[in-house]
């Protein structure tokens, strides 16, 4: 995204305290656009009660780096995987540099890992060889999955259905497809994560009707930041930059349209979340030093 400048402070107007405590199970704090301020956006996630943070590794430097970031902050967890987008990158030797990563105690899941043939970036064979290789990485380290689908469903579902008896719990991270394909999912006992798209009067209308046929003990939240502001905030925000201390809105939209309390919705989630990442209770790791900081500005991820 284009640099812009940001205030220290949201707007008050945009200051929300979560009813329960939050996590946010997909924030790329690694992006360039968080070099600026990215203690100060941790700080505000925890101001609004988003307690704990899943920090998207979308490749072996970005996994490394939100590894890093998460053993300096309590609260903080992370990913390891390729995005199918860098699909084409994927050699046998990343697979042994992932599992250095997922002996980390920081390290949650294998992902974000999956299928988008909405872009293309690599192709859908070099994707699916990536995702299979990841699959089975699931396997080896017990971890579950953190998958991206877009403009996929069939294609994910049939795999997803050769590999259910062996991998674990898996989630489609935000999740954007139709009824169908959820249904699919659902019947494949897998978890959804919804985002601020449902926000979105222009593209996220289909989702609204469906948000009440997720199980509770099936359904996570997430920002996905820095993409997908919400379009449900009552104030602009200055560089139109998502943060996770601006999920609260996301459970509010959600709760609106499943008929429920926020207060229920955030609490049901958030032990989902726990479940799913086996995480920690709050604050029980703490932060290690054995790991320098690497503030090295990487960017030019594309993915939403
Ligand atoms: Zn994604």
């Amino acid at each position: 995204m284009a640099h812009a400048s940001f205030d220290d402070a949201l707007p008050d107007t945009l200051q929300f305290h979560a009813p329960a405590p939050l996590v946010d199970i997909g924030a790329n704090l690694t992006h360039r656009s968080f070099d600026r301020d990215r203690d100060a956006v941790i700080q505000r996630a925890r101001a609004a009660n988003v307690t704990r943070l899943i920090l998207t590794g979308t490749d072996l430097a970005h996994a490394r780096q939100a590894a890093e970031l998460a053993e300096r902050h309590p609260g903080l967890y992370a990913t390891a995987g390729v995005h199918p987008h860098d699909a084409d990158n994927w050699t046998p030797g990343m697979a042994r540099d992932m599992a250095s990563l997922y002996a980390r105690d920081s390290i949650v899941a294998v992902g974000e890992c999956g299928l988008d043939f909405n872009r293309n970036f690599s192709t859908p064979a070099e994707q699916e060889h990536a995702f299979e290789a990841q699959l089975a990485l699931a396997i080896e380290h017990d971890l579950p999955l953190f998958i991206h689908e877009r403009d996929a469903g069939r294609r994910m579902r049939e795999m997803l259905a050769s590999w259910r008896d062996d991998i674990g719990q898996a989630v489609i991270h935000c999740f954007t497809a139709d009824r169908d394909t959820l249904y699919g999912y659902l019947d494949l006992d897998l978890h959804i994560g919804l985002t601020g798209w449902l926000c979105d009067e222009r593209r996220g209308h289909h989702l609204r009707p469906l948000v009440g046929d997720i199980p509770l003990h099936r359904l996570m939240v997430e920002t996905d930041c820095p993409y997908l502001l919400p379009r449900n905030l009552p104030a602009k925000l200055k560089g139109r930059r998502h943060e996770p201390a601006l999920l609260p809105w996301v459970v509010r939209e959600i709760a609106h349209w499943r008929g429920v309390q926020e207060a229920t919705l955030a609490a049901a989630t958030t032990q989902t979340a726990s479940d799913f990442f086996r995480l920690p209770a709050d604050a029980e790791r703490a932060p290690s030093a054995d790991h320098i900081a690497d503030n090295t500005a990487t960017g030019g991820l594309t993915h939403d």
